[in-house]
């Protein structure tokens, strides 16, 4: 929308700035905190079309879990054992920062651990060797069978399951706004990128209906926004739903959160009683695209039926909230960064699909280190675009 004299003038005046974030998720806001932590005297802008933890950093369920999704065994098979090695130590470190660096009273942060269980028998194999794959690895897992795994969770009809001792929960907007608080960074809550716009010299404005910003380096961190801004990077990230509902509070019976049917499935129990479920996004693929931030009743229901059938004493709850939330999913599951393109010094880090609380901290470190012109991290070709030229 072209903006007319009036419009143009009432706006602010320009920020000048070392560096900016665009995109105040979970990315968004740790690479503002380690780009402050690396770069003291730098001036950092972290921008967001709404408020801090409006995307899906706002809307998740909040499972800290470490690997590239729920089961080791799968990630074996996807990414090789050496690669899914080093992208499960990779989030565990990130588990490990966020204990370390962070005050976990401010977002609720609690070491629950964490259990995948499993939705047929065939997924019960897979996670018996998963488990054995983590102790392997140092990691605290456990197989739990079927009755027992029932018995500890109250659940209904599942397989066995594979508990590991120290995964983690917390409230994800919470998050958002202590590591953002944390940085020092200025927040702009409210300031939609329309368009970047290269300077002589090699600067960046960052054109906002708000005000412009003029920065250095760049770093965006939009996630399934991208398209939006760069649609040839479309081929990295695209947008797909999530749909999540809570319930009023119940009598406290489970302790951990519950990852089961391959990912397709999470639930939870908050501290205050809420049960928290998300998922069924396998029964509605077609329709669970793009950026809507509405509750479809046709999911909504398969959520309902889920909980009648594995939680009975759940199923009648009422329920309080229903919503849905937009991921960046990249072609092989694992979050990438790139350069922005003709805007040297400037990356963007995106795809982190249904797995950002596991990476995002960590990653927005990687992210930080790139903006500020240090040699790439050990860790960085795990994630770097020239995968997918090795693929084609
Ligand atoms: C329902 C649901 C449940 C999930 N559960 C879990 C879970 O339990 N554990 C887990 O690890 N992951 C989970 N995920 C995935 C996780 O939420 C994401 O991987 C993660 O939040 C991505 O973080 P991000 O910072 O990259 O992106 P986002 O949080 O999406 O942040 C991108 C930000 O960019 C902003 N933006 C977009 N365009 C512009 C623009 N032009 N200008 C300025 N700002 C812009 C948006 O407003 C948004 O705030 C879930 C996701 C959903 C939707």
């Amino acid at each position: 929308m072209a903006l007319s004299f009036w419009q143009r003038r009432a706006r602010a005046p320009t920020l000048e700035c070392d560096a900016a974030v665009v995109g105040g998720g979970i990315v968004g806001a740790s690479t503002a905190f380690w780009l402050r932590r690396q770069r003291p005297g730098w001036s950092v802008a972290l921008l967001d079309a709404g408020l801090l933890g409006a995307g899906a950093s706002g809307r998740n369920a909040g499972f800290l879990l470490q690997g590239a999704s729920g089961c080791y065994r799968d990630d074996c098979e996807a990414y090789g054992a050496e690669r899914a090695k080093r992208l499960l130590h990779f989030t565990r470190a990130n588990r490990d920062l966020i204990f370390a660096e962070l005050d976990g009273a401010a977002f609720d942060l609690r070491p629950t651990g964490s259990l995948t269980v499993a939705g047929s028998e065939a997924e019960d194999d897979k996670l018996r060797r998963s488990a054995a794959r983590l102790r392997n690895e140092n990691v605290a897992a456990e197989y739990l069978a079927p009755e027992a795994l029932n018995d500890r969770i109250g659940g209904r009809g599942f397989f066995g399951g594979c508990f590991v001792a120290d995964g983690a929960v917390l409230d994800p907007r919470a998050l958002v706004q202590h590591v953002a608080d944390r940085s020092g960074a200025t927040v702009l809550a409210h300031h939609a990128v329309k368009r970047l716009a290269a300077q002589p010299g090699g600067a960046t404005v960052l054109e906002t209906p708000v005000r412009d910003v003029r920065a250095e380096r760049v770093a965006l961190t939009v996630n399934a926004y991208l398209p939006t801004l760069y649609p040839d990077l479309k081929r990295f990230v695209r947008p797909v739903r999530a749909q999540m509902l809570a319930t009023a509070p119940l009598p406290h019976w489970l302790d951990e959160p519950v990852y089961s049917h391959e990912g397709f499935y999470y639930l939870r129990q908050t501290a205050g009683g809420r049960v928290l479920l998300g998922g069924a996004r396998h029964l509605h693929e077609r329709a669970e695209v793009g950026y809507s931030t509405a509750p479809t009743a046709a999911l909504q229901a398969d959520l309902d039926a889920y909980l009648a059938e594995h939680f009975p004493h759940a199923g009648d709850a009422p329920v309080t909230e229903r919503w849905a939330g937009t991921m960046g999913f990249s072609p092989d599951g694992l979050p990438s960064i790139g350069a922005v393109p003709e805007r040297p010094g400037s990356y963007w880090a995106a795809g982190l699909t249904g797995h950002g609380m596991a990476y995002g901290f960590h990653l927005g470190r990687l992210l930080a280190a790139r903006l500020a012109g240090d040699a790439p991290s050990a860790e960085h070709d795990l994630f770097s675009t020239d995968r997918f030229d090795d693929a084609s």
